[in-house]
């Protein structure tokens, strides 16, 4: 049994941003050795998320819409008496969740055709990042 861990870091441009990271992640199975096993991919902060979908950029921009929809960026939180100004984005994170697990078989991420990992920013503009705890043969 194999346990290897990696971290991989954002700062994106805007303050929404979904980032492809199928890649990313592919390179840190690839340098724990594990040919059969999981991984798990989990956002270490409450205002990002991690999912697992489609990349086809009318989608994302339907998923950021409905998101929008559901818990309005504008709304004035009870969050907000902290000082802060993000509450649409604590929320987004519960709607979306922080993480996946994906299988890995014969060394590669065991996918259907059109299943890639995202990693989803709400309260970007500053440093983030993402774990990735490799675990198997
Ligand atoms: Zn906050």
């Amino acid at each position: 049994m194999k346990c290897h861990t990696d971290y991989l870091y954002f700062n994106t441009k805007k303050r929404h941003e979904f980032v492809n990271i199928t890649d990313k992640v592919q390179e840190v199975i690839d340098s724990s050795g594990v040919q059969d096993g999981m991984a798990l991919v989990s956002a270490m902060h409450i205002t990002a998320g991690v999912y697992v979908n489609d990349a086809e950029s009318g989608l994302i921009h339907d998923i950021e819409s409905w998101l929008k929809e559901i818990a309005p960026t504008n709304k004035n939180y009870r969050h907000h008496m902290t000082g802060e100004d993000n509450g649409y984005a604590h929320l987004w994170n519960l709607i979306v969740g922080h993480q996946v697990t994906v299988p890995i078989t014969k060394g590669t991420l065991d996918f259907g055709p059109w299943q890639q990992i995202y990693y989803a920013e709400f309260d970007g503009i500053r440093k983030k990042r993402v774990i990735v705890k490799v675990m198997g043969l």
